[in-house]
């Protein structure tokens, strides 16, 4: 199956202004990217789809989700822990909504629920149920004793025997990426994110076991030293970081190279801007969001002056910041950050490509056919994003999530 998608203007993921010019996709991959007319016309294709002047760019990706937090536009949970038969009702459902709206890849933060992100995992790979690329999670683990989910036994021990135990569990489960809590976290109890959850042989030990198990590590931190752990276990990326001293700052920017940072500003945004019930104190969560946005206003602009990768993703799942809304935290990082929007798209595709370990994020020859074909350009504002209408087109793979008018070439 060969399509050509034309009359658009390309924004590739690299952060460059779109081009005017066609893409050619050949099965599930893009076999050429075109701006001469000439060119583009000889082209021969089962299906030519005229972009009517509407920008293509990759399909989005989300750094920090959580799935079976269940609340999605579509379905609002006023309890966060489930039944377990509804959470991985809500885990695909979430999946699905996220690919409605325009990503087509995740990378998981942790889950509620034991297995049910493997199995999400396998079941959109083998088309059973829509959703994007996965990069599937367990539970969050934090240790025993310690404000966290409670995760068992077989997770929560003490020591390094214990890490090890838990990254065998996860790798015979099929994860990709271990959840480590390090930090407490102020927003559940206030004055905790300053404490430190794991040892340094406990974080070492999972560090090595991840990596002869060939997992990837992502981590809830806060503090100096929590970083500094993190860093030390080889984590992929670092959630949060927010109260990062200039001494963290300079070990994150020495691993700039093997990590990736997600500061996670929707949930903080979200959280200021609910208005609960009466029966719901958000006021811890709510100080302690202005705190966090307060600081990283200052530390999201000097990491990224180093060159240290910063994506999207911002904790959505909450009734308050519902599955569906993600592509706000691009428009967090103009505002908050100090990100032009072809910055904050860029982060979204092709640094967000670059965490998933596929060829994703950019609209290039070679790379897997995840394409979103959007009426407006988002490089001069990334809020139309937000809003599915815009997107006219979603492509996983080669293959139609959304169609757009799709005319058989004339014989
Ligand atoms: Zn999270």
């Amino acid at each position: 199956m060969r399509h050509i998608i034309r009359n658009i203007a390309i924004f590739d993921g690299t952060g460059s202004a779109p081009v005017a010019g066609a893409v050619v996709v050949e099965d599930d991959r893009i076999a050429a990217v075109l701006h001469d007319a000439a060119a583009i016309a000889a082209v021969e294709a089962d299906h030519v789809i005229d972009g009517q002047g509407g920008t293509l760019m990759p399909g989005m990706i989300d750094s920090h989700t959580h799935l079976t937090w269940g609340s999605s536009v579509e379905k609002i949970y006023h309890q966060f822990i489930l039944p377990p038969e509804e959470l991985k009702i809500a885990a695909w459902r979430n999946a699905r909504v996220l690919l409605d709206h325009g990503y087509t890849s995740l990378y998981s933060a942790g889950a509620l629920g034991d297995q049910i992100e493997p199995e999400l995992a396998r079941a959109i790979e083998a088309g059973e149920t829509p959703g994007p690329r996965l990069i599937p999670s367990t539970l969050e683990r934090s240790p025993e004793g310690e404000e966290g989910v409670e995760t068992g036994d077989v997770f929560n021990g003490r020591g390094p025997d214990a890490m090890r135990a838990f990254v065998a569990y996860c790798a015979a489960e099929g994860v990709k990426s271990l959840k480590l809590v390090i930090s407490g976290e102020d927003a559940l109890k206030p004055g905790s994110s300053g404490d430190i959850l794991y040892t340094d042989e406990e974080m070492l030990a999972a560090g090595e076991a991840a990596k002869e198990a060939g997992l990837w590590i992502a981590t809830h931190a806060y503090s100096p030293r929590a970083i500094e752990l993190a860093l030390e276990a080889g984590a992929r990326i670092l959630y949060h970081c927010s109260f990062a001293d200039d001494a963290a700052i300079d070990a994150m920017v020495a691993k700039k190279d093997a990590i990736f940072y997600a500061p996670g500003p929707g949930v903080s945004v979200a959280a200021l801007e609910a208005s609960p019930p009466p029966y719901i104190n958000m006021t811890s969560m709510k100080a302690s969001a202005a705190e966090r946005l307060e600081r990283e206003k200052t530390l999201v602009p000097k990491l990224k002056a180093r060159g240290v990768r910063i994506l999207p993703g911002g904790d959505y799942g909450f009734p308050f910041n519902p599955h569906g809304r993600n592509a706000r935290d691009l428009e967090h990082f103009v505002t908050y950050y100090g990100f032009t929007p072809a910055e904050a798209l860029s982060a979204a595709t092709m640094l967000g490509g670059q965490l998933m370990g596929q060829q994703v994020g950019q609209v290039k020859p070679g790379y897997l056919a995840d394409l979103l074909l959007v009426d407006g350009d988002p490089t001069q504002d990334v809020r139309i994003l937000q809003d599915t209408n815009n997107i006219k087109m979603i492509m996983l793979g080669g293959r139609m999530h959304k169609s757009p008018a799709v005319q058989p070439v004339a014989a």
